[in-house]
């Protein structure tokens, strides 16, 4: 039985176009910015895989829009985002009309723990959910909020398990957590727009889908080699993006972000990155 991959839409997301490309000011501009983006979706992506099914991100929930749902003193939310989310688009609905129910879904990876990633976890209760130590421990406690986590819309008694990086290296990447047996699917860190953020890459068909999260909103903030104008640490977030490119260089790569209007397209027409030698 064939891996595939499956897209599946749960709302969409505006942000300030200070934020998809990083100006100067940084998170301090994204909050000024009077430059809404156009609405972006917010992509999970079910891998039908022999040994079971695997959920990358779990998406927003509808309650993302309710007055109060976010603190309401965080200058992000009140100023620089706004979410349109229906109920029916939740992760757990959207798993239905595929005619999956979320509790076959045997395991979730989170790339990060930010709301419009994690917000579906209350749909998979019955999942094992893996993430990063780093991004859980910087996700938690008053620190947490202020950095943008929702800490408290975790569902009660939430322990997700954390990756093992031990595996062998792949390319540039020089940790890896293989999370099949048969190692086609391996999870890699890919730090900078949050210190924990892991992408997972899908090695089917002689090709690597690569499950980006937000290691950029886009394909072509990649090639740009753009940080977004909300890390912390730009820096971190650029070495990133020459490893992902590298390895696009040597290996057939889809570059699969989650808010890229053009993912969807990408991998139903198996569209390769292709990166110029630099
Ligand atoms: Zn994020």
């Amino acid at each position: 039985m064939a891996l595939s991959i499956h897209p599946i839409s749960t709302g969409q997301v505006r942000i300030k176009n200070a934020q998809l490309v990083r100006r100067s000011g940084g998170p301090v501009r994204v909050m000024s910015d009077h430059d809404w983006s156009e609405w972006l979706p917010i992509h999970v992506w079910l891998i039908d895989h022999p040994e079971g099914l695997i959920l990358v991100d779990t998406g927003e929930t509808m309650h993302a829009s309710d007055p109060g749902h976010f603190p309401r003193w965080h200058p992000y939310y009140r100023r620089a985002a706004a979410f349109a989310i229906d109920a029916d688009q939740e992760v757990g609905p959207a798993l239905a009309r595929l005619g999956v129910r979320a509790g076959d879904i045997r395991t979730v990876l989170l790339t990060h723990l930010h709301t419009d990633h994690a917000g579906g976890l209350g749909h998979l209760r019955d999942s094992t959910v893996w993430v990063s130590a780093p991004e859980w421990r910087i996700a938690q406690g008053w620190g947490g909020v202020l950095r943008g986590y929702g800490p408290r819309h975790f569902p009660p008694g939430f322990a997700p398990r954390f990756y093992d990086f031990s595996g062998p290296p792949l390319g540039p990447f020089a940790q890896t957590c293989a999370v099949t047996r048969a190692r086609d699917v391996i999870v890699v860190p890919t730090p900078g727009h949050t210190p924990g953020h892991v992408s997972v890459i899908v090695r089917a068909g002689g090709r690597s889908y690569f499950l980006a999260g937000d290691a950029s909103y886009t394909e072509a903030a990649l090639s740009a080699r753009a940080a977004d104008g909300v890390t912390f640490t730009p820096r971190a977030a650029k070495q990133t993006l020459d490893r992902i490119a590298l390895y696009a260089r040597y290996e057939p790569t889809v570059y699969l972000p989650t808010h890229d209007l053009q993912s969807v397209m990408r991998l139903r027409d198996t569209v390769i990155l292709s990166m110029a030698p630099g």
